[in-house]
C-alpha cells in the first residue's frame, strides 16, 4: 500500500503512478456512465409514487383559507426561512408568515428523520444562533432530532409559528404593481397578499426517486429516507426499529443518508441487502460528547469566530489553529486547496494536487480493508475516484455493519436491472425483500430556483422567473432580480452567490442581508424596490468573468450530482459564484456588509411613498 506524508502538503505516495491511477479511475467511471442512470420520476406528477411525498410525521389539520395581507411571506420554514424570519423580526417586522409543505419548522431536519440521521458538519458551527439561545450541542456531531428541536427553539423565541401556514404549498406568486404587493395562492385555497416575498425554499428539497424499470410492480412496502415511515419499521428517531425482526430490507443508495441509516437497520432487521452503485468515501467521524471544558470556555463571539475559522480552512487560508479539525478540514480542504509553493509551475501544482488526492483516497481505501473482514465485500466498498468527485461521507458504524452476517452488499455499478414483484433484480438475480428503502437523495443543489420553489413566480409584465432565468441566473448579489420587486431569494448554489460546505454560514449571511435591507427600506419610506438594469448586468457579468471551467477535471470523475451525472459541460457560467470556484465567501460578506453600512441601496430603483393598507 502506498504511503503518504501530508504534513508537508507534498504528495509523496510511494509507488504512485498517475497513469495507472487514472486508468483505474476511468475504468470505474465507465462502468457507471450508463444511459438512463440519472432518470428520475417527477413526484409532483407521479400517480403511483406521488404519495411518497406525503408527511408521515404530522397529521394534516383542517383550516380555513387565509385571505389577508401581511408584511412578509417567507416560503420555507427550514434553516434559511427561520434565520430570515429572525433577522426580519429584529428589523421590526411584525407580520411574518412562513409557508411550508411540511407540518412544522425545520426544513430538511423536519423531513429527514431516518434512523441514524445526523449532521456530519460539526454541531458547534452547524447549529445557528447557539450564543443567542444559550445552547450547547450535546455532542460534536448532532443528531437530526437535536438540530430540529434547536431550530424549533429559535422559531419559538422569535414567534415565527403563530402566523405560519404548514402543510401548505404555494401554487402561484404574482406581483401586482398597482397594489405594490405580491399576490399569493396556495394548494389550501389561500389567497393573501404581502409587501415582501422571501424565497427560502431549500437547496436539497426535492426528493429524488430513480426511474427503475418495473418499480410499480413491487408488492412489498417502500418509502424514501426523507419520509421515513416509523409506522412500518417500528421505533422512532434514536429508538430501535422493533417491527423489523422478521423482515428483509433492501436499501438502495449509499450516499450520506444511506450510510447513516444502515447500522440501525442492520441491528433491527432479519436481513439487509445494500444495493450499491458507487461506493462513498467514508472517512472517520469521531463523534464524542461535548466536553464540559468546551461548554464552559465559550466567550462572546465564539461561534462566529469558529465558523470563520472553518471557512478560512476550507478556503485554504492560513489560520493559527484548525479549530474544527475533522475530515472536512483535513481532507476536503487539503484536496480543494493543495499547497502552491514559490517557483512551482501550474503543471507541478496540478500534479502535486493529484498525488495529495490519491494519498487521501488511499487512506479511505485502507480504512475499508482494515474494517471489513470479507475481502470481496471490502474491495467492492473501496472508492476509486478523486476525492471531490462525490460528496464525501464520515461515519464510524457504516463499514462495520458489513461484518454482520445479516448484511449483504449487492454491487450494481450500472444500476439495478429492474424491480420485480419480489424485489430488486441485479445481474439476473432477484433479491426478495419485504421493505425497500430508497436512500436515493435529492435533485442537485444546482436545480434552478424556479424548480426548487415549485410554483410560478410572476414578476412585472407577466414574466415568470422561470422565463427570465431560462438562459441562466441573473441577479444582484444572488438575492434580488430585476422585474421581481420586493422579492428576496436566500442565497444558494447556482444562483450567483457563493457556496459553503456548511450551509449555515451562507444562510446566516443571506438572512442578515435580507433583514438589514428591509430595515433600510422601511426606514427610508420605500414602498417598492426593484433592481437597476445596469446593476444586475454588472453583477451577472462579474459572475461570468470569474467562472472557472472545471469540466475537464470533472469529466474524469465518476458520475455524480457534482458533475451533472457525467455532463459537467452543461454547467452554465451565469449560474456560477462570486469569485472563483466555490466563490470568495469573505469578499462576498464584506461587500454585503458594506452595502448595508452605506444604507444608500446602491443598485436599486426605489419608489418612495406611503404603503396603502
Ligand atoms: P446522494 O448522496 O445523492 O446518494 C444517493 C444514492 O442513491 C447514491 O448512492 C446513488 O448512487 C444512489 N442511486 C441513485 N439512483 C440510483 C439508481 N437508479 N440505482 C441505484 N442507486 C441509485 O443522496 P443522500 O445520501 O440522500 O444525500 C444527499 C445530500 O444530502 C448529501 O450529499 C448531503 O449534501 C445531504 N446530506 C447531508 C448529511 C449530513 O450529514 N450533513 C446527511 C445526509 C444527507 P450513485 O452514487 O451511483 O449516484
Amino acid at each position: 500500500m502506498a504511503n503518504l506524508t501530508l504534513m508537508s502538503g507534498r504528495g509523496e505516495a510511494e509507488g504512485y503512478d498517475p497513469e495507472v491511477v487514472r486508468a483505474r479511475y476511468r475504468a470505474e467511471r465507465d462502468k457507471r456512465l450508463v444511459a438512463g442512470r440519472a432518470d428520475i420520476r417527477d413526484l409532483a406528477e407521479d400517480a403511483h409514487f406521488g404519495a411518497f411525498r406525503l408527511d408521515p410525521f404530522t397529521p394534516v389539520a383542517a383550516r380555513d383559507p387565509q385571505r389577508d395581507d401581511v408584511e412578509v411571506v417567507i416560503v420555507g420554514g427550514g434553516m434559511a426561512g427561520i434565520l430570515a424570519g429572525v433577522q426580519l423580526r429584529q428589523a421590526g417586522i411584525e407580520q411574518i408568515r412562513i409557508v411550508d409543505q411540511a407540518g412544522g419548522l425545520g426544513g430538511t431536519w423536519y423531513w429527514n428523520r431516518y434512523p441514524g440521521v445526523m449532521c456530519d458538519v460539526e454541531s458547534y458551527i452547524y447549529l445557528p444562533m447557539l450564543e443567542e439561545l444559550g445552547y450547547v450541542p450535546t455532542s460534536r456531531y448532532a443528531s437530526g432530532e437535536e438540530i430540529r428541536l434547536h431550530l424549533q427553539a429559535i422559531g419559538d423565541r422569535f414567534d415565527l409559528e403563530a402566523n405560519a401556514l404548514f402543510h401548505t404549498g404555494v401554487t402561484r406568486a404574482a406581483w401586482d404593481d398597482r397594489a405594490a404587493r405580491w399576490r399569493i395562492t396556495t394548494d389550501r385555497g389561500d389567497a393573501f397578499t404581502t409587501r415582501y416575498y422571501v424565497l427560502a425554499v431549500g437547496i436539497l428539497n426535492l426528493m429524488k426517486l430513480p426511474a427503475i424499470a418495473g418499480m410499480e410492480q413491487f408488492q412489498g412496502q417502500s418509502f424514501h429516507t426523507a419520509r421515513w415511515d416509523y409506522a412500518r419499521t417500528g421505533g422512532g428517531p434514536g429508538e430501535p426499529l422493533d417491527d423489523l425482526g422478521d423482515k428483509v430490507v433492501g436499501l438502495i443508495g449509499t450516499g450520506a443518508s444511506g450510510i447513516q441509516c444502515l447500522a440501525p437497520l442492520a441491528e433491527a432487521a432479519q436481513a439487509v441487502y445494500v444495493f450499491q452503485r458507487t461506493p462513498s468515501a467514508v472517512g472517520v467521524r469521531g463523534n464524542r460528547p461535548t466536553a464540559t471544558e468546551f461548554a464552559e470556555a465559550r466567550w462572546p463571539g465564539w461561534q462566529q469566530a469558529r465558523m470563520d475559522n472553518f471557512q478560512a480552512v476550507m478556503l485554504g487560508q492560513p489560520v493559527e489553529a484548525d479549530l474544527t479539525d475533522d475530515g472536512w478540514t483535513r481532507h476536503y480542504a487539503a484536496v480543494h486547496h493543495p499547497p502552491r509553493w514559490k517557483g512551482m509551475t501550474l503543471e507541478e501544482y496540478l500534479r502535486n494536487g493529484e498525488e495529495v488526492d490519491y494519498g487521501i483516497m488511499e487512506e479511505h481505501r485502507r480504512r475499508v480493508a482494515e474494517v471489513v473482514t470479507d475481502p470481496v465485500t471490502a474491495e467492492t466498498l473501496k472508492p476509486y475516484y478523486r476525492y471531490l468527485c462525490k460528496r464525501p461521507c464520515f461515519h464510524d458504524e457504516y463499514l462495520e455493519a458489513f461484518n454482520r452476517a445479516n448484511v449483504t452488499l449487492v454491487d450494481c455499478p450500472a444500476g439495478i436491472d429492474r424491480i420485480s414483484e419480489g424485489g430488486p433484480v441485479v445481474n439476473g438475480e432477484t433479491y426478495d425483500v419485504d421493505l425497500l428503502i430508497y436512500g436515493t437523495g435529492f435533485e442537485a443543489e444546482l436545480t434552478p430556483l424556479f424548480r426548487r420553489a415549485g410554483h410560478d413566480i410572476i414578476g412585472r409584465g407577466g414574466v415568470s422567473l422561470a422565463e427570465k432565468w431560462a438562459p441562466g441566473a441573473t441577479s444582484l448579489f444572488g438575492m434580488m432580480s430585476r422585474g421581481f420587486p420586493n422579492l428576496f431569494m436566500m442565497p444558494a448554489p447556482g444562483q450567483q452567490a457563493v457556496v459553503t460546505v456548511s450551509y449555515t454560514q451562507l444562510a446566516v449571511l443571506g438572512a442578515q442581508f435580507i433583514g438589514g435591507a428591509v430595515g433600510i427600506l422601511e426606514q427610508s419610506g420605500v414602498r417598492v424596490f426593484d433592481v437597476r438594469a445596469e446593476a444586475e448586468e454588472a453583477w451577472s457579468q462579474k459572475i461570468v468573468d470569474s467562472f472557472v471551467d472545471g469540466s475537464a477535471v470533472m469529466s474524469a470523475c465518476t458520475p455524480s450530482r457534482i458533475n451533472q451525472e457525467g455532463n459537467p459541460q452543461s454547467l452554465n457560467p451565469r449560474n456560477g459564484n462570486y469569485g472563483r470556484g466555490y466563490g470568495d465567501y469573505f469578499g462576498y460578506r464584506e461587500l454585503l456588509e458594506q452595502w448595508l453600512q452605506r444604507g444608500d441601496c446602491e443598485g436599486l430603483e426605489l419608489e418612495v411613498g406611503p404603503v396603502a393598507r
